[in-house]
């Protein structure tokens, strides 16, 4: 594996690939890197010719009160579990690498998909997302681009961020990977004392419960209640906790495919999950 840290650098490594036509996978990170990251790399191992993987925590789409500075940062163990899990080339550009030093008077602003959910709750985040991402595919100029369902309204961003400004790479989305408690893995589980790290599968169980729930036809207004009341009673503080169409769209009633959203606080520490409900099954 190549580790990479420039933009001259990364397109000197990936030049024979480009000269050889060969299919490039990118799997875009913060680093931190856990099992969820790695079946996105083994995802892209198993059907691109390189796989290239970027760690950057993107400062753009933090917060002012988020947890930009503390985010977790640990590039060498993440470049072993890279090497080890089929990787190419790992891109770690630093700040002024990625963003220059004179401003940036450009934003990537996607509409109405980013209006709720976490949209709502993280003002400029998806915008900060668009511009990196954006960025990064301009660097990598990947085949296909790989990122985690557990991020479903981030999917869904970039899958119309690629279609409005017709960016040549196709985007798949990978099944969210849980720790066998049925928390979902996340960088972010590290900041959990472990008296939270016991609660924190309440999340997953409570969404397993709403599907239960759903399917003995009770109604979407009683089990979103339900949902956030098994949430508040085992100690989140919820952003929200809602139900959406698979496109995002809002709905009242459990009479299509659905997904079930969750982004909740265990003291400073917000975790976020989803389900996706089928009308059929
Ligand atoms: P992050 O480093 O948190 O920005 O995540 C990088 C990519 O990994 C994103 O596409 C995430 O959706 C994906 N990812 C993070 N955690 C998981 C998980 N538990 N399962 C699947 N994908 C994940």
């Amino acid at each position: 594996m190549k580790t990479e840290t420039s933009i001259q650098g990364l397109s000197a490594s990936l030049a024979p690939a480009r000269s050889a036509r060969k299919t490039i996978g990118f799997v875009p990170t913060m680093g931190n890197l856990h099992e969820g990251h790695m079946q996105l790399v083994r995802e892209a191992r198993r059907i691109c010719d390189v796989v290239v993987v970027s760690v950057f925590v993107n400062p753009i789409q933090f917060g002012p009160n988020e947890d930009f500075a503390s985010y977790p940062r640990t590039l060498e163990q993440d470049s072993h579990l890279l090497a080890e899990n089929g990787c190419d080339i790992l891109f770690s550009p630093s700040v002024e690498q990625m963003y220059g030093k004179q401003p940036r008077l450009t934003n990537i602003a996607v509409n109405l998909l980013t209006e709720g959910l976490c949209g709502a709750q993280r003002p400029g985040h998806f915008d900060g997302v668009a511009v990196v991402v954006t960025k990064l595919f301009n660097m990598v100029q990947p085949t296909y681009a790989f990122f985690g369902q557990k991020d479903y309204q981030q999917l869904a961003v970039i899958q119309q961020l690629v279609q409005d400004l017709n960016i040549p790479v196709e985007v798949r989305g990978v099944p969210i990977v849980r720790a066998e408690d049925g928390l979902a893995l996340s960088s972010r589980n590290g900041y959990l004392t472990p008296e939270q790290r016991q609660i924190a599968p309440k999340i997953y169980a409570s969404l397993l419960a709403a599907q239960q729930q759903l399917k003995q036809s009770e109604s979407l207004t009683i089990v979103l209640e339900k949902l956030r009341k098994s949430l508040t009673d085992a100690g989140f503080v919820i952003d929200y906790a809602e139900a959406r169409s698979p496109q995002l769209q809002t709905v009242t009633a459990f009479d299509q495919d659905i997904v079930l959203f969750v982004a909740a606080k265990l003291g400073n520490t917000r975790l976020i999950d989803n389900l996706q409900i089928r009308y059929t099954d």
